[in-house]
């Protein structure tokens, strides 16, 4: 297979763009196509300093090296985030994760700020499993996005950016449908402004982008990674959601450009339309015990409730 561009060897095969590059092709188009739907989408319009999540894992740490260029082009500075969130289960898989977004800071030279859940609120998310009812990956969440919240206000960012590509977006869309969740369909889009109080503005850069797009520039350019997935990732996600996600791969097989297609026009055509019906201005007050915003029904934020019922049991 000869690559569309030149007489090299096609490294991939992009069959809803019925177009086959080698590898230099192809990191060139990679990069074209993200800096499209920067503009397109208009994601760093009034960013100055923004914050990169890097789990380090190959979407993030590849979206590391792609802003790092871009900022280089635009002007803006990005700052690296890694939060050692404590999940081992004999695996040591939150170390790993850190030595190798550790690597991506120090070989392109960007700033960085770590925070280590364990040495600033006391608990790990291998504790939570066991004594939180809540489904893990919620209560991770919960505490991925009050750390973030935290490093941005510390360090002064106006937008933070994380990994998330076309394969996880399709699969939130397709979920949201199932489900019927409007809610969450209606907030779910590329670029959200600072909502309910917090300041930051949040941007999705990889959300159409293949996952396997991610996973061959990554490996083509040389970006060292974790390949090993989160040990709680399967036991939470459910069974249906990895059949959602499998079905979707195999309509992509048979109906090239298929997620492409269902979140582009999610994004271009339903959500605002969603976002008008659906969205409420919620009323926030301040936390009692942190002073960040929580709901206005609530005088404690659910991230110092799990804290609390972490750090007590544990005594
Ligand atoms: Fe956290 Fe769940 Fe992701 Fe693991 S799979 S890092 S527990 S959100
Ligand atoms: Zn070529
Ligand atoms: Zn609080």
């Amino acid at each position: 297979m000869k690559c569309g561009k030149c007489d090299d060897e096609a490294v991939i095969k992009i069959p809803y763009a019925n177009i086959s590059l080698c590898a230099r092709h192809f990191t060139e188009w990679l990069e074209n196509r993200f800096e499209r739907v920067v503009e397109k989408y208009k994601m760093f319009d009034g960013s100055d300093r923004i914050g990169v999540a890097v789990s380090g894992g190959k979407d993030s740490t590849t979206l590391l090296h792609l802003m790092n260029k871009l900022a280089q082009k635009r002007g803006f500075e990005i700052v690296g985030i890694h939060i050692h969130l404590g999940i081992d289960m004999g695996k040591g898989y939150s170390d790993k994760s850190l030595e190798f977004a550790l690597k991506n800071f120090q070989m392109l030279g960007v700033k960085y700020k770590l925070i280590n859940v364990k040495e600033k609120y006391g608990f790990t998310i291998d504790e939570a499993k066991f004594k939180i009812r809540r489904p893990i990956c919620s209560t991770c969440g919960l505490v991925k996005r009050y750390s973030m919240e935290e490093i941005a206000e510390e360090e002064g960012l106006d937008t933070v950016v994380t990994g998330h590509n076309l394969n996880d977006m399709a699969q939130f869309v397709l979920s949201g449908y199932f489900s019927g969740d409007v809610n969450n369909l209606s907030r779910l889009k590329p670029v959200l402004p600072p909502t309910r109080g917090y300041k930051v503005k949040k941007v999705k850069p990889l959300f159409l982008i293949y996952e396997k797009e991610i996973l061959t520039y990554a490996i083509l350019n040389n970006i060292p990674f974790i390949y090993d997935s989160c040990p709680h990732t399967f036991r939470v996600g459910g069974a249906t959601q990895d059949k959602i996600r499998r079905k979707l791969e195999e309509m992509e097989d048979e109906i090239p450009g298929f997620m492409l297609l269902l979140v582009q026009n999610f994004t271009d055509k339903i959500q605002e339309p969603l976002e008008v019906i659906y969205s409420k201005v919620e009323e926030v007050s301040k936390c009692k015990i942190c002073g960040r915003p929580t709901t206005k029904d609530r005088e404690i934020c659910s991230f110092c409730a799990t804290k609390m019922k972490l750090t007590s049991v544990s005594r």
